[in-house]
């Protein structure tokens, strides 16, 4: 019963802001809320509304210094019997968790409550082991997700399973038959008021085993080894010919990655390279590395060309155009997007705000808009600076003979040339030559 969750309070809340109600009654001041900080609240926001407030047991005239006095004593009293009476209900629920027993609420996924224990549902184990197999031989999340959805298994809500719907599957030991209660670092939200604290109740062996602790235990050392792995220092974007670019003599893929000169500048070169020229690939080919620089250069002054030769043709003008500009556009909606969906954002958290009694939430709330509003106006600034920018039309390209740095004016300008243009390029290092196959 708090004040988040209690939707009769937070309407008369509601209803009382509309200047709707001019009295609130409650029996005793802990209808209000238990909490003292919540009812302190409520309270302050009442009067604010010019609504009166008249409870049970309350002092006779709240207004006076003695009766704000004894309405916060009354107030601090019920704070500490509502404290005393949860601290005594997980106090009793440890006991009862000690001697291996459920302590209410519902079994994980997987298991069910027959008689204060848990015993496995055959019913949903088997998604269970399916997951913790499918981890344990190096799949993915999404892959072991896609596979649950598809043999047709469904969260307790009857909904597809979610990154953290499974990662707490994956990450809970009674699937290996420990019993835990009150996990250490685990959530207490249960028990809000509650800032005692409670040890960990745990027994090993309790529960019968879904899965065997050798494989839970490897399941969490390759969870943990994702969380900590770091990508990949390559960016992919920085090299425009990934994807293109073959190695005549093996035929396999060349990729970009940098190289550092050794010296006092520490000068960073960007390269192509033959994977199996690397030696943790074997080393099997003798196609070197390619100064990426270089390489793009010569690659765009080819396009250049063509380009221009291509765009003596009214109608390839068009084409180049629209191309050149799809980036842009794609962007731009894509902001619109985003500047729409705050405005739901927004909207969401001002009447959360106007629901809460609590000031701080509503602070934060208000917080959080104010960001969303600066973020919304970020992306509107973008949305007029693309709008200002003139976009290409076929006539300023058709015919003419565009400069290189025209053309590939941004790396995204650049891809989508290479993209229309060229089919593959390939290195030939015994013969020393670029081969650019283009598209038909
Ligand atoms: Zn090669």
């Amino acid at each position: 019963m708090f004040a988040d969750n209690r939707t009769e309070y937070l309407k008369m809340l509601a209803s009382a802001e509309r200047g709707e109600i001019d009295v609130v009654v409650v029996m005793k001041l802990d209808r209000l809320a238990r909490d003292l900080a919540d009812a302190t609240a409520a309270i302050k926001l009442l009067k604010c509304y010019c609504c009166t407030l008249l409870a049970g047991d309350d002092v006779n005239n709240a207004d006076t210094a003695e009766g704000e006095f004894m309405r916060s004593i009354l107030l601090a009293q019920n704070q500490f019997h509502a404290r005393r009476v949860a601290s005594d209900v997980i106090k009793t629920d440890c006991n009862i968790a000690k001697q291996g027993k459920t302590v209410g609420g519902v079994a994980p996924y997987g298991l069910k409550t027959v008689d204060r224990h848990y015993y496995i549902d055959e019913t949903e184990a088997p998604a269970i082991r399916l997951a913790f197999q499918m981890i344990a031989d190096g799949k993915s999340y999404q892959s072991v997700i896609e596979k649950l959805t598809e043999r047709g298994y469904r969260t307790r809500n009857g909904e597809k399973f979610s990154y953290s719907s499974l990662n707490a599957i994956l990450r809970n030991e009674k699937y290996f038959g420990t019993y835990i209660y009150n996990r250490e670092g685990g959530k207490k939200k249960k028990h809000r008021v509650l800032l005692e604290h409670v040890d960990e109740v745990r027994i090993d062996e309790h529960i019968e085993p879904i899965i065997d602790k050798s494989l839970f235990d490897k399941v969490q050392s390759i969870l943990d080894k994702r969380k900590n792995e770091c990508r990949p220092h390559i960016d992919a974007s920085n090299y425009l010919l990934t994807g293109k670019l073959f190695c005549k003599a093996c035929g396999g893929p060349m990729s970009g990655g940098s190289s550092t000169a050794s010296g006092r500048g520490k000068r960073k070169y960007r390269n192509y390279c033959c994977l199996k020229h690397q030696k943790r690939y074997g080393s099997t080919c003798t196609t070197k590395n390619v100064n990426a620089d270089y390489l793009e250069s010569a690659v765009k002054s080819v396009i250049a060309e063509s380009v221009n030769g291509y765009l003596k043709n009214a109608s390839n003008a068009e084409a180049v155009a629209t191309c050149l500009n799809a980036p842009l556009q794609k962007e731009r909606a894509e902001l619109s997007r985003r500047a729409f969906d705050l405005d739901g954002e927004i909207d969401k958290l001002m009447s959360r705000a106007a629901n809460t009694a609590n000031a701080a939430l509503v602070q934060r709330y208000e917080n959080k808009a104010a960001e969303c509003a600066k973020t919304q106006e970020t992306l509107k600034a973008r949305i007029a600076e693309i709008d200002a920018s003139k976009a290409l039309t076929s006539d300023m390209v058709c015919g003419k003979s565009l400069e290189a740095e025209e053309l590939f004016a941004s790396d995204e300008d650049a891809r989508t040339l290479i993209d229309l243009f060229i089919d593959r390029i390939e290195i030939d290092e015994t013969r020393d030559e670029i081969q650019i196959t283009f598209r038909q």
